[in-house]
C-alpha cells in the first residue's frame, strides 16, 4: 500500500524568510522490483541548497531535498533478489535512468543519454510522472537497481554523505589515476573537499588543500593532507605554480580559474566539481601554455558508487559529520553558506 510519510520540504524558493518546513508526502506501493526502506539518516549537500534557492532555475515546488540517504530495508518486491528486510542500504543522486543507452550499459547512469534520461532523487519524476521526493523524509521506495549496499562496518549516519560527497570525489580520483607519485590539490575544504582529502590520501597520492584561509589547517592535515595553503594569500599562487597533476575544484562559488590552471604542471587537469550559479571565465593562455586541460565530473554510476562504499569500508574511511535534528535544517543551510560546516551535516530522520 502507498504510505504517507513525514518530510521536510521547501514549499517555495528557500531563503531566510522562506524556510524548509515539516510536511507529509506519499511513497508509492512496493512494486515487484522495488526496495522500501526506513530512512535513518540524510546528508545535507550544497546542491540541496542551490536547488531549493532556485539558483539552478526554478525547481518544481514543493521540493523535499536529500540525495545522501541511508537506511534499513523494511519490504522488498516479489522479484527482488539483491536485498532483504533488515539490510543496510543507501540511495544517492538518482533513482532511475533509461537503462539501455551506452552509458547506462557501461554503468555510467549519471551520464544517461537515453530519451528517458537520468531521474534525480528529488525535483524529478517517477516512471508514472509523479514527483520524486528526496531523503529529508522517513521512508522511500526505490527500484533495486538504483539501491546501494552499505557495508556493515560503516555506521549509517556516516554512510549517508558517501552517497554524494564520497562518490563525487572518488570518481575523478579514479578516472585521473590518483595514486603514489601524483600531486593532487583539493580546492575548498567542505563536504566534498574533505572526502577528497581522505580518499586521495588513502589512494596514496600527495594531497594539498587550497582553502580560503588557514582556519581549518589542523583539521586538513589530520584528515590526510600533506600540505595546506590559503588562497587569500597571493604567495600561494606563485609558490605552487606548475605543481599539480590534478586539481579538484569543489568550491560552490565562482573562482578565478586562470589562477588555478597555472598551478597545473604540463598535461595537468583541473576538474570542476563545484556547480556555482553563474558561469566562470576560462582564459585560453594558461590552458594552452602547458597543454593543460579543464574538465568536469558528476557524481558516479551505480557500480562505481558500490566500489567506493566497499573501498571506504576496507580503508576505514568515513566523513566527519555533525548529526542534527530535522528542525535545525534551516540554520544548517545558513552555516553551510557561511563555510561553517565541519564537514557534513546529517539529519537524524527519527526527528522528522
Ligand atoms: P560545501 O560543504 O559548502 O563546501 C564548499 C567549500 O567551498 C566551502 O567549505 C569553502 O571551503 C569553499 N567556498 C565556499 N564559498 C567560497 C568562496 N566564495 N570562495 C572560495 N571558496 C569558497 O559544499 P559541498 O556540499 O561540498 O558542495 C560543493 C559544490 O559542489 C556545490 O556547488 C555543489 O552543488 C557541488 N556538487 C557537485 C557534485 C558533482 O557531481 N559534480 C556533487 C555534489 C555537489 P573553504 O572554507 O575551505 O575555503
Ligand atoms: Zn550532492
Ligand atoms: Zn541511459
Amino acid at each position: 500500500m502507498s504510505k504517507t510519510v513525514s518530510a521536510y520540504a521547501a514549499p517555495t524558493a528557500w531563503g531566510s524568510d522562506a524556510p524548509l518546513t515539516k510536511t507529509t508526502i506519499e511513497r508509492r506501493d512496493v512494486g515487484p522490483h522495488d526496495v522500501a526502506f526506513d530512512i535513518k539518516f540524510a546528508g545535507i549537500c550544497h546542491s540541496d541548497i542551490h536547488t531549493v534557492a532556485a539558483e539552478w532555475g526554478r525547481p518544481n515546488f514543493p521540493v523535499v531535498p536529500g540525495h545522501e540517504i541511508a537506511g534499513v530495508v523494511t519490504e522488498v518486491g516479489s522479484e527482488v533478489t539483491r536485498y532483504k528486510v533488515g539490510d543496510h542500504v543507501g540511495v544517492g543522486c538518482f533513482i532511475d535512468s533509461c537503462r539501455e543507452c551506452e552509458n547506462c550499459e557501461a554503468g555510467l547512469q549519471q551520464y544517461c543519454t537515453g530519451d528517458y534520461g537520468m531521474h534525480g532523487t528529488y525535483n524529478s519524476t517517477e516512471r508514472d510522472g509523479s514527483p520524486t521526493y528526496g531523503g529529508y523524509s522517513t521512508a522511500i521506495v526505490v527500484d533495486e537497481n538504483y539501491v546501494l549496499r552499505i557495508p556493515d562496518s560503516i555506521p549509517l549516519d556516516k554512510a549517508a554523505p558517501l552517497l554524494c560527497a564520497g562518490i563525487t570525489l572518488y570518481s575523478p580520483l579514479r578516472n585521473w589515476n590518483a595514486g603514489p607519485g601524483k600531486e593532487i590539490a583539493v580546492v575548498g575544504l567542505g563536504g566534498l573537499g574533505h572526502m577528497g582529502v581522505k580518499i586521495a590520501h588513502a589512494m596514496g597520492a600527495h594531497v594539498t588543500v587550497l582553502s580560503q584561509s588557514l582556519k581549518k589547517m589542523e583539521d586538513g592535515l589530520r584528515l590526510g593532507a600533506d600540505e595546506y595553503y590559503a588562497t587569500s594569500d597571493p604567495d600561494t599562487f606563485t609558490k605552487l605554480r606548475n605543481r599539480f597533476d590534478l586539481i579538484l575544484n569543489t568550491v560552490s562559488a565562482n573562482l578565478n580559474l586562470g589562477a588555478y590552471l597555472r598551478l597545473l604542471k604540463v598535461d595537468g587537469t583541473l576538474v570542476e566539481l563545484g556547480m556555482p550559479e553563474h558561469a566562470m571565465e576560462v582564459p585560453p593562455m594558461p590552458l594552452a601554455g602547458m597543454r593543460r586541460s579543464l574538465s568536469g565530473s558528476m557524481i558516479g554510476g551505480i557500480p562505481e558508487t558500490q566500489e567506493m562504499l566497499d573501498f571506504c569500508a576496507e580503508k576505514g574511511i568515513t566523513p566527519e559529520i555533525e548529526v542534527i535534528e530535522a528542525s535545525y535544517v534551516n540554520e544548517a543551510y545558513q552555516r553551510v553558506l557561511a563555510s561553517d560546516v565541519r564537514y557534513r551535516f546529517v539529519i537524524d530522520a527519527s526527528t522528522i
